[in-house]
This record gives C-alpha cells, sequence and structure tokens, in this order.
C-alpha cells in the first residue's frame, strides 16, 4: 500500500496508469484532496463506487489520531505518528490569513541549548506523507492555511529531500497551489546544505538562528557553530540572497545576561552592518533548560534601530499552550 500523501500528482498519474487506470482519474483525486479537503475516498462525489473501491486496494488515506489544543492566539496540533512518535505542528492565524508552523522530524539532533525539541532528542526524521499530514490536518480543522514555515520539531535541512518533495507538492499548482514565496524554511545554519538548496534553486525564504553575535557565545548555545562558524555562514547567506533575491532573517531569541547585552548588540549590529538581513528579536519561552526571558527586549531592539539595521520584536504567540518559539517537544 502506498500512502497517497506520499506522491505528487504526477507520481499519483504513473501509479494510476500502472494499474490501466485514466490520468484524469489521478487529477479529480488529487483536487479532492489538496483543492477539496478530503482525503476520504468515500466523500469523493465524481468518483464511482468501483473506482473508489479500487483505488482503496492499493492507496492509504488514514490519518494519524490527532489532539487539538487551543490558546488565546494559536491552535496547536499534537499528531501521533506512530506508538512512540509524535510531532507538533501550530497554526497561527492572521489577518493575512492562517500560517502553519510545520515540523520535519521527530525530535531533533543539534541540541541547542535553550530549545525543547533539541533537549528531548531525536529520534528519525519524517517522511513525506508525514510531513504533509501537518496541512491536511489543519485544513481537515477548517482553516485554510495560505502560509508553511518550516519552523516547527527539526532542522528541516537535515531532512531536505523530504521537505522539498513535500514543498512541491503544495505548491502545485493543480492543487493547493501555495506559492513558492509562501514557504519559509528556518535553519540552525548548516552551510552545506544551504548550498545545496541554491542550486536546486527553491526560491524559499531562510530564517536563520542566530541567537548569538560571537562564536564563543553562538558554540556555547548552538554546538553546530563548531562545525560552520559565523563569517562562513553570513558569507553562504549573503550569496543565498543574491542568487535567489529571498528574503533572509535572522532569528535572535533575548536570553537573561547571555546574548542581550548592549555590548551584545554592537557586536550584533558589526555583523549585518551593509547587509539588508532582518534581524527578529524573540522573546524566549521558557523551556525546561537554565535559560531566563531578557528584560532588555526594548533596549536592545532601540540600539539596533538607532545603527540602522533592520529589527522587528517577535512577541512569540503559543506560550500559553507550549506552542511558542523553543517550545515543542511533540508532549502535551
Ligand atoms: S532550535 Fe531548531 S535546530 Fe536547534 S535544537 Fe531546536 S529544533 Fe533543533
Amino acid at each position: 500500500m502506498t500512502n497517497i500523501l506520499e506522491l505528487n500528482l504526477d507520481d499519483l498519474e504513473k501509479l494510476f496508469s500502472k494499474q490501466n487506470i485514466p490520468k484524469y482519474k489521478a487529477k479529480q483525486v488529487f483536487e479532492w484532496i489538496y483543492k477539496k479537503q478530503t482525503i476520504d475516498f468515500s466523500e469523493m462525489t465524481n468518483i464511482s463506487n468501483a473506482d473508489k473501491t479500487l483505488f482503496a486496494s492499493f492507496l492509504k488515506t488514514a490519518l494519524p489520531s490527532y489532539e487539538k489544543f487551543f490558546g488565546e492566539k494559536t491552535v496547536k496540533l499534537l499528531i501521533k505518528l506512530s506508538e512512540k512518535d509524535n510531532v507538533e505542528s501550530v497554526i497561527i492565524p492572521s489577518e493575512k490569513g492562517n500560517t502553519l508552523c510545520m515540523s520535519t522530524q521527530v525530535g531533533c539532533p543539534l541540541k541547542c541549548d535553550f530549545c525543547e525539541t533539541g533537549i528531548t532528542g531525536f529520534v528519525r526524521n519524517m517522511n513525506v506523507s508525514e510531513i504533509i499530514t501537518q496541512y491536511i490536518v489543519a485544513q481537515k480543522e477548517g482553516y485554510e492555511i495560505s502560509r508553511i514555515v518550516f519552523m516547527g520539531m527539526g532542522e528541516p535541512l537535515l531532512n531536505l529531500d523530504n521537505v522539498l518533495v513535500a514543498t512541491d507538492i503544495l505548491n502545485n499548482p493543480k492543487g493547493a497551489s501555495l506559492g513558492i514565496r509562501k514557504f519559509t524554511l528556518s535553519t540552525a545554519g548548516l552551510i552545506p546544505e544551504i548550498k545545496k538548496l541554491m542550486q536546486k534553486n527553491y526560491k524559499i525564504n531562510l530564517a536563520v538562528s542566530l541567537h548569538a553575535p560571537n562564536d564563543k557565545l553562538r558554540s556555547r548555545i548552538m554546538p553546530i557553530n563548531n562545525q560552520y562558524n559565523i563569517k562562513d555562514l553570513l558569507l553562504i547567506l549573503l550569496e543565498y540572497r543574491q542568487k535567489t533575491g529571498r528574503r533572509i532573517s535572522l532569528e535572535y531569541i533575548l536570553l537573561k545576561g547571555v546574548n542581550d547585552s548592549l555590548q551584545d548588540a554592537q557586536q550584533l549590529s558589526n555583523l549585518v552592518k551593509g547587509t539588508d538581513f532582518h534581524i527578529n528579536l524573540i522573546e524566549f519561552n521558557q523551556t525546561s533548560s537554565k535559560y531566563q526571558k531578557s528584560d532588555n527586549l526594548s533596549i536592545f531592539s532601540e540600539f539596533l534601530l538607532k545603527k540602522n539595521i533592520n529589527v522587528t520584536i517577535r512577541k512569540s504567540a503559543g506560550s500559553d499552550i507550549k506552542a511558542g518559539c523553543g517550545m515543542l517537544s511533540g508532549k502535551k
């Protein structure tokens, strides 16, 4: 049995051809799933009962079980991929439409010191159908999704092939038709994979977790910095910006007494001077780590603004239901 959510339209057409089923029927099914929000063959009214039975004999359409948690500004989905593997996705409604924050790995191997997912540890990469399931469940719950951010559990660039297949499926104009500009990928800064993304010519927005203005501190809180330092990271980001024209934002969570002094702000401003990178200053959501929320968010931001740096304060939504930035763990 093939999970239907693993397949883009051309794969589905090929599979149907092998079974001597006309191609147009693949298109009908694909449209039901991604345009009319039903994955259940029994609800596909323009498909005959004989075809429904035939399709169900080689295509799996069952969704995993899930729970919903409603916060003041967000909705969290806890999806049970298997007996022991749970992942979380967050729906963030706004005036511009609903954004879906999707997970790409069960856990994360990068062990950023302040992040609950990193603390939880790594289990495995999610497959394409598991990534797409998050979108299907959100739509099924009545949230029309207009933007995707790969910012949930995991480092998307460590599961790049599956993330790109999922992106292609959601980007397909015959289905969900989400424009490539509607996708943002968040990364801790894996240089070879950023190059790969650039070579493949996917013009996806990048949100890069910087979180420290110098290598010594960044290596302490984000071990990946021992492999890819800040200077090399910024160089590849400049190249990415130039080649793709896509926006780059640098994410900076303010941690009390760690990276929130005016000296840190000065170092950060020196790093990005002369670029058009956008800095998102993020309020820390309490995790089980030793870190605490900084009181310097406004002072830090004002300092950067005076230096003419593009900066926005992001008060992370979702902390009331443990759905905020850095809080996802696959637990309730
Ligand atoms: S911040 Fe991102 S890359 Fe770092 S441990 Fe958490 S999920 Fe992984």
